[in-house]
């Protein structure tokens, strides 16, 4: 919504008539904004609502009583989840967790020591794009996550480019590797890819390879995770640093 912004402070929000005065007024103006037309309108410490102009003067514009805004549920944050596969429904837990958490795409990608194919998956996608749906509609997200076709590890690789960071969570990795280590301090980061293995983890040479394309290998802890619970962690770890979970 690219409605004309006014900062007021709270006291001026809690007016019996609420106006935009001075330099507020001649912006409205400069805008020739009308009775009628919507505004919004800030507090200036973080709250936002709409009005409409119910009076035009040359000090003044008078608006309506302003009403909370719809908060904004999509996170900025674009996350690509690359996920292996798992057995029995681990993947549906994944995309339907994953949705409620905020992630924006997950693409099934088959790697050397996956136990778990999906070539005779395929038609499940129909059923994963449904289950993404469903948690979209139950979590109150407004977009339903993407859930692509599965693809080799090498392609996944290869798209790794197209994100402003790429994170591939290695087991092995040193503990100077860490995620706070290797990414506490990146910032403006607006799209992420990241690439998680399978129950029997990722090969050296995979993990060779995604280093090469530029790819930062990173251990997330001392302790092994499952491949669904690595997954949903790195969602939350990275919406949680460049995104809006958390608040
Ligand atoms: N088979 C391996 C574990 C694989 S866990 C073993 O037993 O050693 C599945 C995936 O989760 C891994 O490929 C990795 O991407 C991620 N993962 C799990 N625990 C991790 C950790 N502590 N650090 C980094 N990545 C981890």
């Amino acid at each position: 919504m690219n409605l004309p912004r006014f900062i007021l402070t709270p006291a001026d929000l809690r007016q019996e008539t609420v106006r935009l005065t001075g330099p507020d007024a001649r912006h409205a103006h400069v805008l020739r904004l009308q009775v009628g037309d919507e505004v919004r309108v800030c507090d200036g410490q973080g709250g936002e609502w709409g009005a409409r102009i119910t009076a035009v003067s040359k000090q003044a514009v008078e608006l309506s009583r302003p009403t909370p805004l719809p908060v904004e549920v999509e996170p900025a944050l674009q996350v690509t989840l690359y996920q292996s596969p798992a057995r029995g429904d681990k993947l549906e837990l994944i995309i339907q967790k994953g949705t409620e958490l905020g992630l924006a795409r997950l693409v099934p990608m088959e790697t050397a020591h996956s136990q778990v194919h999906f070539g005779s998956r395929l038609p499940k996608l129909k059923r994963w794009q449904e289950i993404a749906r469903q948690a979209a509609r139950q979590c109150g997200r407004t977009r339903v996550p993407e859930i692509a076709a599965p693809i080799s590890f090498a392609a996944a690789v290869a798209e790794a480019k197209q994100a402003d960071l790429a994170i591939i969570p290695f087991e092995s990795a040193a503990a100077g590797d860490s995620w706070k280590k290797q990414l506490g301090q990146k910032t403006n980061v607006r799209t992420v890819s990241l690439y998680i293995g399978p129950e029997g983890g990722f090969a050296e040479s995979e993990i060779e390879l995604a280093r090469q394309a530029g790819i930062t290998v990173v251990s997330l802890g001392p302790r092994i995770l499952r491949t669904e619970t690595a997954g949903l962690t790195v969602i939350a770890l990275a919406l949680f640093q460049w995104g809006d979970l958390g608040g």
